[in-house]
C-alpha cells in the first residue's frame, strides 16, 4: 500500500505557491452562485435557516456545536455560515476531579466562516474572513477532514479527524496537525483504514489546490451574507436531539472510545 507521502509527504515545508489567474468562474460572474438556494427537496433547509452543526462523540452523544446560517442545501452541497460573535458550545476544561467528564459550555466564535460540505467526502472546506481596519476581508481557505456529514431534524452531524490544510488566498497549502493525526493512528485511535481513507481524500484536495480547481476557483472568496442576517443562535434540540452517527464509524474507529 502506497503511503501518501509518494511525492509531497507530510512534509510541512512543502508548499506550493500559486494563483489561479485564468479561474474560469471569476471570467463567467455567478457561475456557481446561481445554484444556491433550495432545491425543493423536503429534506433540504431553506436558505437563511438556523441549524446545528454538531461533532458527535464516539459514545454517540452532541458534542462541540456551533449555529451556522444555510448559505445552499443541495444535491451536491452545503454551504453553511457563522459570523463572528456567535454562540457556540464547546468542551470545558474540567476543574474538578480528572475523571469527571468535561461538559460543554456556551463560547463566543471569533472567526467568520463560510463552510463547504459535500455529501459523502470526508472533509469540508472553510473559508475565513478577518476584519481588518474595518474592512471585511478574506484571509484563508481551511481544509478540515471530517466524518461525513448527516443530516437531522435540526442540522448536520460530523465529527473531527485532526488533519487539516491551511490554503492562502493565493493557494499555498501547508498541513497542520500532521503529528497529532499520525499519533492518534500510531495509538489505534483511527484505524489504519481510516488513516487511509483520509490520506486518499487529502490527495484529492491537493490535487484541486494545486490545479486551481473547484472551490478554489469559484468565486466563493467574494461571497457575503446577507446583511439582513443577525447573529444564529444554536436551534432548541442542539444537546439532545439524537445523534447521527456515522455508518463506518467501527472501521474508523474500531473499539476505541474517546
Ligand atoms: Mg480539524
Amino acid at each position: 500500500m502506497p503511503e501518501f507521502d509518494v511525492e509531497r509527504g507530510f512534509d510541512k515545508s512543502t508548499e506550493n505557491q500559486q494563483i489561479c489567474p485564468g479561474a474560469p468562474s471569476l471570467r463567467r460572474p455567478g457561475c456557481k452562485f446561481d445554484r444556491m438556494g433550495n432545491d425543493g427537496g423536503s429534506n433540504h433547509f431553506r436558505v437563511g435557516e438556523t441549524v446545528a452543526l454538531r461533532y458527535i462523540t464516539r459514545n454517540g452523544k452532541p458534542g462541540m456545536s456551533w449555529p451556522f446560517r444555510v448559505v445552499s442545501d443541495t444535491e451536491d452541497l452545503v454551504a453553511l455560515h457563522i459570523p463572528a460573535g456567535a454562540t457556540y458550545a464547546r468542551w470545558g476544561r474540567s476543574l474538578s476531579p480528572p475523571l469527571q467528564r468535561a461538559s460543554l459550555e456556551p463560547k463566543t466564535w471569533r472567526r467568520e466562516i463560510l463552510r463547504l460540505m459535500y455529501p459523502g467526502r470526508n472533509h469540508s472546506i472553510w473559508l475565513f474572513w478577518a476584519e481588518e481596519e474595518g474592512e471585511r476581508e478574506f484571509s484563508a481557505y481551511y481544509v478540515n477532514f471530517e466524518e461525513p456529514f448527516r443530516r437531522t431534524p435540526i442540522g448536520f452531524d460530523t465529527n473531527d479527524h485532526t488533519l487539516d490544510i491551511v490554503v492562502t488566498p493565493t493557494l499555498s497549502w501547508r498541513w497542520k496537525d500532521e503529528p497529532e493525526f499520525e499519533e492518534r493512528v500510531r495509538q489505534g485511535i483511527y484505524t489504519p483504514e481510516l488513516a487511509r481513507m483520509i490520506r486518499k481524500e487529502a490527495r484529492t484536495v491537493v490535487e484541486a489546490i494545486e490545479r486551481c480547481e473547484a472551490p478554489f476557483s469559484d468565486g466563493w472568496e467574494k461571497w457575503q451574507p446577507d446583511p439582513t442576517w443577525e447573529v444564529p443562535v444554536l436551534p432548541e434540540g442542539w444537546d439532545s436531539a439524537p445523534a447521527m452517527q456515522w455508518e463506518d464509524r467501527v472501521k474508523a474507529y474500531g473499539d476505541a472510545r474517546g
